[in-house]
């Protein structure tokens, strides 16, 4: 089956493409400039030839963006859209990060209805950003995360207040789609996979830029390795106490488009709660060479009234089985290390 990848040129969408390739798909990534197609297209090479290919689509938040891409011969069965800002600060959060993330996903989805009827499912990378705050609390207890989860941020608050325009981005993102689907009704249906901070290797045929430019997620694991924070006693986490890993979560992403109970469904794909003490532990452990950089007496960042998940939706209907930090860290820190760190 023929599939289109938005973004191919993402931290997380490299990996979605390695496991579309080593399951015998065909895949058109979309990218935003020929120098990125051309290179992820080499980095795969001959094994893959006749199966990989790119079309470049710029501005996903222009109207009919994606109204070329979506046409293709043979024609598309599935579609994965990654596509979407993950900056770590921005100038304008309407142009930056709403209108991309929100007119993206409807672009795509408008486009498929109109032009490629022969879809049958689209999976879109939301985040556990569209879930933060919607946790249900039983008893005054700390909440626990499920799928049910909604952000309630506002358009208004995410345009108001940078700390919530990335947040609000996916959040609003994701409401379209459903909203899409069920107004719509068209003839394809779509899964959410919402993830929280992804770890994990750099897949080597990623068009690299370098660590300063290294994805937003990983770049806590860069400065620990690369010991900016060695004289540190605390450590907080970026935003979220939950993490998975970018192999499983890509993993995850593909099931989604084969198996057929995944279709209508939002999937919270987390493996559990990790610390930056947690982490700076394991990296000693993993790599005693790196012990120079590290900080040596770390205190716990893990807030004490820390919310709970449950991610049983990813691993029934998805079958996923979530790998350990321990080995999600190291092999990170290893990927690092080989880039340069
Ligand atoms: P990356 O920054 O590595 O990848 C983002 C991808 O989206 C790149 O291919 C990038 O293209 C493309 N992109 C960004 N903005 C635009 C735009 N305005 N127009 C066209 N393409 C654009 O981030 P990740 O791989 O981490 O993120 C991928 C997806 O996963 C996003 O939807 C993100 O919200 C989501 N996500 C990520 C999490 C994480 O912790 N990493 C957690 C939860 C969700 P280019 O290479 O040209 O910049």
């Amino acid at each position: 089956s023929k599939v289109l990848l938005t973004g191919g040129s993402g931290f997380i969408a490299a990996h979605v493409l390695k496991v579309l390739l080593d399951r015998g798909y065909s895949v058109v990534t979309t990218v935003r400039s020929a120098a990125k197609g051309d290179q992820i297209v080499a980095a795969h090479g001959d094994a893959v030839k006749g199966r990989l290919s790119y079309v470049i689509v710029g501005d996903i938040a222009q109207e009919g963006a994606f109204d070329e891409a979506v046409r293709s011969t043979p024609p598309f069965r599935y579609v994965v859209h990654t596509a979407s800002p993950f900056p770590t600060s921005v100038d304008d959060p309407v142009r930056d990060l709403l209108d991309p993330a929100i007119k993206g996903t409807t672009g795509i989805l408008k486009a498929i209805k109109a032009y490629a009827p022969t879809v049958e499912r689209v999976v879109i990378t939301s985040s556990f950003a569209a879930m933060v705050g919607g946790g249900k609390s039983v008893g005054g207890a700390p909440p626990v995360y499920d799928e049910s989860a909604w952000n309630p941020v506002t358009w208004d608050e995410a345009v108001a207040d940078k700390t919530k325009s990335y947040r609000g981005s996916k959040t609003l993102a994701e409401r379209a789609a459903w909203d899409f689907v069920a107004n719509e009704k068209p003839a394809f249906d779509i899964s959410t996979i919402c993830p929280p901070l992804v770890f994990g290797p750099v897949a080597a045929e990623q068009p690299f830029a370098g660590l300063a430019s290294l994805n937003t997620s990983n770049q806590r694991i860069r400065d620990i390795v690369q010991g900016v924070h060695v004289n540190d006693t605390i450590i907080h986490s970026p935003g979220s106490s939950l993490f998975t890993d970018v192999r499983d979560l890509a993993l995850a992403h593909v099931r989604a488009l084969e198996v057929p109970a995944a279709g209508g469904q939002r999937f919270f794909v987390t493996t559990g709660l990790y610390s930056c003490k947690n982490i700076v532990e394991i990296v000693r452990a993993s790599h005693p060479e790196l012990a120079s950089r590290l900080p040596k007496d770390l205190q716990d960042d893990l807030p004490a009234d820390v919310y709970g998940y449950d991610n049983s939706r990813a691993q029934q209907v998805l079958g996923i089985q979530f790998r350990p930090l321990e080995e999600s860290i190291a092999d990170t820190v290893t990927s690092l290390l080989k880039l340069g760190a």
